[in-house]
């Protein structure tokens, strides 16, 4: 293939780190320094050692009316490194120590969710990274085998993936439950492993969720800006029953995030619409209810780390999320 056309196909793998190792194995071939965010903890493992404690203080600070995450009694040294060199990453940041309960401010107006139940799935945990036999553990996503989870990247910094993914979807919790919806999440700290990611779909189908989403910052090239969201495309007896409701929750998403953030559509991810339609997530094929994943910004570029690391940003995250669902829930 040309260059263009290899490029455009490793874009397009670009993404959540649910991904196989066997793409990460090939995108690893492909694009030497690719992304930390997708490695599994065992290919992670292989590739460089544990990290020393964190001893950075975490970007938060009190200008939100929301706080992050509670507190953990444990260091999440992160074993993922950028693939495929076996350089050692920054210390990671501990979660956020504030433990003050996150408000629903700002949420004033926003209709369609009352009595709804929705479905809010932070990306990854805080203790992936020391539960390699279970986080690498094989599970059936439908159309082939994924491992059970992955640890997720983190910037440069050190602030983690799973701690920012957390911090975000407590706020479109909170924001939500304001405006009346019941809301169901896969996980509620940053202090286990797991679920893993049949799992985490079968929490939002047991609950007959009317929507879904799962909230990631990606691992994209230094250079990748931006933010895009993932649908699935039809699959016979996995996603077709959601497949159409899924792309049009992914357009009203993409809408009030780009609104609410003026972050731009990725750079790097297929045609630069912010869209990127993949068969490959286990949290979207085995889902029965209309979902769809979010890659909030690049945590590998230094522009889009700014943004992520303010919690000022994270609440108009949250808030573009919120609205977005909201959005797609009045049009039912
Ligand atoms: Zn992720």
């Amino acid at each position: 293939m040309t260059d263009p056309e290899r490029r455009r196909q490793q874009v397009f793998v670009a993404g959540c780190c649910v991904v196989a190792a066997a793409i990460v194995a090939i995108t690893m071939l492909a694009w030497p320094g690719g992304e930390s965010h997708r490695l599994t903890a065992s290919s992670a493992a292989h590739h460089t050692t544990t990290t020393a404690p964190p001893t950075t203080a975490p970007p938060t600070s009190t200008a939100a009316p929301a706080t992050t995450a509670p507190a953990t009694t444990a260091p999440p040294p992160v074993s993922t490194t950028r693939a495929p060199s076996t350089t050692t990453r920054a210390p990671a940041a501990p979660p956020p120590t504030t433990a003050a309960p996150i408000t629903a401010a700002g949420t004033t107006g926003l209709t369609g969710v009352a009595g709804k139940t929705v479905l809010i799935d932070p990306g990854h945990n805080g203790q992936n990274y020391a539960h390699t036999t279970q986080i690498n553990q094989p599970v059936n996503i439908g159309t082939k085998t994924l491992t059970c989870d992955t640890t997720g990247t983190q910037t440069k910094d050190g602030y983690t993936e799973s701690t920012y993914n957390l911090d975000v979807a407590l706020r479109v919790a909170a924001i939500l439950r304001g405006a009346g919806a019941n809301v169901v999440m896969t996980r509620s700290d940053n202090n286990g492993w797991g679920p893993c990611i049949n799992e985490r779909a079968a929490i939002g189908n047991r609950a007959h969720a009317d929507v879904g989403i799962s909230i990631h910052a990606d691992g994209g090239p230094v250079t990748g800006r931006g933010f895009h969201v993932i649908y699935p495309p039809s699959i016979a007896g996995l996603t077709d029953d959601i497949a159409a409701n899924s792309k049009r929750l992914a357009l009203d998403v993409r809408g009030t995030y780009h609104d609410a953030t003026g972050l731009p559509y990725a750079t790097y991810v297929g045609a630069g619409d912010g869209l990127s339609e993949r068969s490959d997530l286990g949290g979207l094929n085995l889902s029965d209810v209309p979902k769809i994943f979010i890659e909030t910004g690049n945590m590998q570029n230094p522009t889009d780390t700014g943004f992520l690391e303010r919690d000022t940003f994270r609440q108009q995250a949250a808030q573009g999320i919120a609205d977005g669902l909201a959005r797609y829930l009045r049009g039912q």
